[in-house]
């Protein structure tokens, strides 16, 4: 009998494993754009976007029509309105082509979505977050939870622009994107009280964040620094001349992942 149980255990482990696809992976898409793959579910953060400034990487014509011709996704997330993050054309495109898929994003997008009117039919499927320091949850399945919460945005001409700060939380593998998030001590505060005190979640920072002694305060509020660097992944570095900025970033964050090429890729374990 207690074998009988031993081997149920071990089949049901089996079957959950691979039922849920408990093994994931992120991989870099354009800016600070990725794909996450996360317990069956295909998501996007940050990577509908287009041409906006040389100086921003843009998710390619080719990427996108693959996406849209291949694959199935859950959710598309967007840390904020500026054009190397968002492009409302992709956006609905998104929601037309996944008659299931979710797009969700600071309630600015509502100036881009619905006073144009084209999203009303779609609002079920459309979730656009405000509130200031407070996590909201916009969407669960399958044990996947995506949890978003304000962070101001960098640089104080753009203190009006809401950037969101997006949590993927798939229990064991969890995935956390800062969006144009600036070294704000009380948001990161609020961040780490998000995460709580389930596993170390990967980390999709923006570069700038780790190469002032303020940033790297901030960040070490979310994964303290004596707990290694590897799960820091380093994004929006200019497409020309980002070496000198992974070079300074090596010093404090050796194990880090720095996303320089589209389709570079870190797998699960
Ligand atoms: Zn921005
Ligand atoms: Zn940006």
């Amino acid at each position: 009998m207690r074998i009988k149980w031993i081997g149920l255990s071990v089949w049901l482990l089996w079957a959950t494993t691979n039922a849920h696809g408990q093994t994931g992976s992120l991989e870099y898409v354009a800016n600070m754009g990725v794909r996450l793959e996360l317990r069956g579910h295909s998501f996007l953060l940050d990577a509908l976007h287009d041409f906006y400034k040389e100086a921003y990487r843009f998710t390619s014509a080719e990427t996108v029509e693959g996406w849209f011709t291949n694959d199935n996704f859950s959710v598309a997330l967007i840390s904020h309105a500026h054009g190397d993050h968002y492009d409302e054309r992709l956006s609905m495109e998104f929601l037309r082509n996944f008659q299931e898929g979710h797009l969700c994003g600071p309630s600015q997008l509502y100036d881009s979505l619905y006073l144009k009117g084209q999203v009303l039919s779609l609002k079920r499927r459309v979730h656009l977050i405000s509130k200031a320091s407070q996590p909201t949850t916009v969407w669960q399945q399958e044990g996947v939870r995506i949890t978003g919460i304000r962070i101001p945005h960098v640089n104080r001409r753009h203190r009006r622009i809401q950037n969101i700060a997006w949590l993927v939380d798939g229990g064991s593998q969890r995935v956390l994107h800062l969006g144009d998030c600036s070294a704000d001590k009380t948001a990161f505060k609020n961040v780490a009280r998000m995460l709580g005190s389930g596993p170390s979640p990967y980390i999709v920072a923006p570069y700038w964040l780790g190469l002032s002694t303020e940033g790297r305060e901030a960040m070490a509020q979310l994964l303290p620094p004596d707990q290694g660097s590897r799960k820091w992944v380093f994004s929006h570095l200019p497409p020309q001349g980002y070496l000198q900025y992974v070079n300074s970033l090596q010093e404090n964050f050796p194990d880090a992942t720095f996303f320089t090429v589209p389709g570079q890729k870190i797998v699960f374990q």
